[in-house]
This record gives C-alpha cells, sequence and structure tokens, in this order.
C-alpha cells in the first residue's frame, strides 16, 4: 500500500511558526480556542487579497473580474470579496440575496443555472441583476415578469458551447447539456427576445471547469471569442457584457501542478483587442470561483481518538464527510485520494507514522486521508484539511447522521 508524503508548509501559502500554522496570522491551536469548538473552517483575508491581486496582475486591465459566489457563500467571504472584484455571480434566490447584502451594484450581479423559479426570476429583476436566462422558457418568463413589475430586465443569453474545455475536471458546456442555450439555438433565441420586447445585453460561454493546463484554457477562450462574434452576427442589439467563463482549476492531488496564469494573460492581450474592435461597447469578463478561494481556506478537526487496528494507525477526529465530503472522496463515487493534510499545531517534526485520518461517521467513506505520512499525532491535537475553501461546506451533506454544523471563520 502507498503512503502519500506529508506536504511542506511552504507549499500552502499559509505562514508556520513554532511548529504551528497559522491562518489569518493566528496560530492555529489559538484560533480553535477563539472559535470555541471544533471542527471549524477558517478563511484568511490575507490569502483571499492576494490572490485576486496575483489575477488582476496577469490579466489584461480591461478585463473584468467575478467571483462565483456558489464556490463560498459565506457572507462574511463574498463581502470580503465584494470589495475586490468587478461582479458576482450567483446561481440561486438564496446566493442573490447574499450578492445584494454586500451592496454590490446589482446591475454587476449576475444570476445563472437552469430552472430559476419564478419567484427567484421575479426577484432578479426586481432588485436589477441581470439574468442569464438558460432556456426559452426563461425567455417567455422573464418578458412577461418583467411587463408585470414595469422594468425592464437586465438580459443576456447563457450559450451552451458547441466545444469543450479540455481535460477540465467538471464539464459544463458542449454536447447535451442542462445548462444554457445551444449556440446554433442562439439565433432563434435572439428574434424571439427581440419579439417579446427584452433586450439582450450578450452572451454568457462557460465551457467547463476545475482545468490545471493553461493550453486548454486558451484554446477554450479562443473558440468562446469566435463564438461570441458569431451570435453577435444574429444579434440585433449591440453586445455590452460579454462572458467567456473561467475553469481555472487549483491543485488538490499528489503530483498535480499549479495552474501557470502567465501565458493565459498574454493570450488574452491578444485576444481582446479583437472582442474591441469588432464588438466596441462589450465588457469582457471571466468568472472564478475556486481559483480565487480554494487555497484561503482550511478545514479543521480535533483527534478525538487514536486507535490500532491490526498495525494500522487511525486518527478519528470531531469531523469528516459531512462537512467536508470532497476531502472524504464524494461518497465513494471516484478513486479517491488525499487532499493535502497536516497536523497543525506539528508542522515540520520529524517523528512520522503512517496512518489513515477519519471521521466519527459510522461509515467507512468517512476518510480524509487515506494511509498518509504525518507526524506522530495523539488525542487533541488539531488535523488540518488544506485546499478547502471552495466546495467545502455548503457542497456537503450536514444533516448526515445529525452532528453540529461546523463554524466558519474569516480572519
Ligand atoms: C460553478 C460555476 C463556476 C465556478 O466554477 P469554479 O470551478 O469554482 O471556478 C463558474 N461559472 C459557472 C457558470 C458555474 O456554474
Amino acid at each position: 500500500m502507498s503512503v502519500t508524503k506529508p506536504i511542506h508548509a511552504a507549499q500552502t501559502g499559509f505562514p508556520v511558526a513554532d511548529g504551528c500554522l497559522q491562518v489569518g496570522g493566528i496560530p492555529v491551536t489559538r484560533l480553535a480556542q477563539r472559535v470555541g469548538s471544533t471542527p471549524f473552517y477558517a478563511y484568511d483575508r490575507r490569502l483571499l487579497s492576494e490572490r485576486v491581486a496575483q489575477v488582476r496582475t496577469h490579466m489584461p486591465a480591461a478585463l473584468e473580474l467575478h467571483y462565483s459566489v456558489k464556490a463560498n457563500p459565506m457572507p462574511a467571504l463574498v463581502q470580503h470579496l465584494a470589495g475586490l472584484v468587478d461582479g458576482l455571480d450567483v446561481a440561486s434566490g438564496g446566493e442573490l440575496k447574499v450578492a445584494l447584502d454586500t451592496g454590490m451594484v446589482p446591475g454587476r450581479i449576475s444570476f445563472a443555472g437552469p430552472g430559476k423559479s419564478e419567484a427567484e426570476l421575479r426577484q432578479a429583476i426586481a432588485a436589477g441583476a441581470c439574468i442569464h436566462a438558460e432556456s426559452e422558457r426563461e425567455l417567455r418568463t422573464v418578458a412577461r415578469l418583467g411587463a408585470d413589475l414595469g422594468i425592464a430586465p437586465q438580459l443576456v443569453l447563457r450559450i451552451n458551447p458547441d466545444f469543450e474545455l479540455k481535460g477540465s475536471g467538471m464539464r459544463m458546456g458542449g454536447g447535451a447539456k442542462q445548462f444554457g442555450i445551444d449556440a446554433e439555438e442562439a439565433p432563434r433565441m435572439l428574434a424571439l427576445a427581440a419579439t417579446l420586447g427584452l433586450d439582450v445585453q450578450g452572451f454568457h460561454i462557460f465551457s467547463g471547469s476545475q482545468s490545471l493546463k493553461a493550453d486548454a484554457i486558451i484554446e477554450a477562450q479562443a473558440q468562446t471569442v469566435e463564438l461570441a462574434l458569431r451570435l453577435a452576427e444574429a444579434s440585433s442589439n449591440p453586445v455590452r457584457m460579454l462572458n467567456i467563463g473561467g475553469g481555472f482549476g487549483i491543485p488538490y492531488f499528489p503530483g498535480e501542478a499549479r495552474l501557470d496564469l502567465a501565458p493565459i494573460g498574454a493570450a488574452l492581450d491578444l485576444l481582446l483587442p479583437r472582442v474591441q474592435s469588432a464588438l466596441p461597447q462589450a465588457k469582457v469578463s471571466i468568472e472564478l470561483g475556486r481559483y480565487l478561494v480554494g487555497e484561503a481556506g482550511v478545514y479543521v478537526a480535533r483527534v478525538v481518538d487514536r486507535k490500532v487496528s491490526r498495525g494500522q494507525v487511525f486518527l478519528v477526529t470531531d469531523g469528516g464527510l459531512h462537512h467536508h465530503l470532497a476531502a472524504s472522496g464524494n461518497f465513494g463515487q471516484v478513486i479517491r485520494k488525499n487532499y493535502p493534510v497536516a497536523i497543525g499545531n506539528r508542522m515540520g517534526s520529524g517523528d512520522t507514522e503512517a496512518v489513515s485520518v477519519v471521521g466519527p461517521l459510522c461509515t467507512p467513506l468517512d476518510v480524509l486521508a487515506d494511509r498518509m505520512e504525518l507526524p506522530r499525532a495523539d488525542v487533541g491535537d488539531l488535523v488540518v484539511v488544506f485546499q478547502s475553501g471552495a466546495y467545502g461546506l455548503s457542497a456537503s451533506p450536514t444533516a448526515f447522521l445529525g452532528h453540529a454544523t461546523p463554524s466558519e471563520v474569516l480572519v
């Protein structure tokens, strides 16, 4: 059985002092006291700000940066990011409320996602948020609700492209999809929108998620722009908004290399002027979720028991699958790999052993680390799961087995 090697603190972005990991400049042991209970999620403001700044450094100045709230909807974190990005992308009425509460200009909040309810569409129109229509039914409903409310809806068409982001962890465009309007259907929808008296401001073309390959992202962006220019020809109104998607990934597993932003920025430096000359009124944006927040967050659980079963050491913690489904391996549907895990109060200790870190649930799937080399730990020590700032708590089955919901802190 192979054992996952420990990660070095320097790879994580979180500082270490006196063998203790710091989040938000606070040693994780002290942070646990402050929070008052384990487990908890902690997000580091400095790392969030630095990540946005890093993206801005590499991307053309004219490119707008949006945050996809779905990745982490914690209100304090969304508030922090609202002050740093140009827009917020939401995918439900609940996320719309979180976004509006930040004070972000409503026209800079976009609402995409299949199957929006009438209540959600009405809220979005009333608030002045931009609706990304994903079907003919949504177009017709938006027209009717806009007329009822006496408000001209802010509207963009979400397009299901005729290509996909190659090698992405999650395909969300290309082929048959529940997302967006098929690119070949767009001319008909644009004509329908015109007869319904709707002003379509532009297009949203999202081709995939969690890509670590700059080349694949560059290729998808070029195809996205080509498609947008073709769609613009079918549009009677000038294109004012063009969301070219995102898909920037972060490394989760051993051997994965970090995405290189420099070539993506360089390619966009050449691509944007093409858009600007063909569509002079278009604001071009990218939407990033996990890339902005994933590496700025940790999940911290306390060791409550240490057991040896037939020679294998198990650290049993008070946290697990119910709080962090992704780190546990998504209910065993995929070949499970270890997220980066450390003993937060024993960083860099040379006294290591191979252990499995498990949670308190009565299922063998409740695993945070399967045979990983970690500093020798005991009851009371703090297990830290890195890369936990995105798709953590809000993407986990917290009701499963009825344990308390963990706290979240932004520090
Ligand atoms: C989920 C989603 C995103 C964010 O994806 P990340 O992988 O977190 O960057 C962006 N755009 C759309 C349309 C999405 O559905």
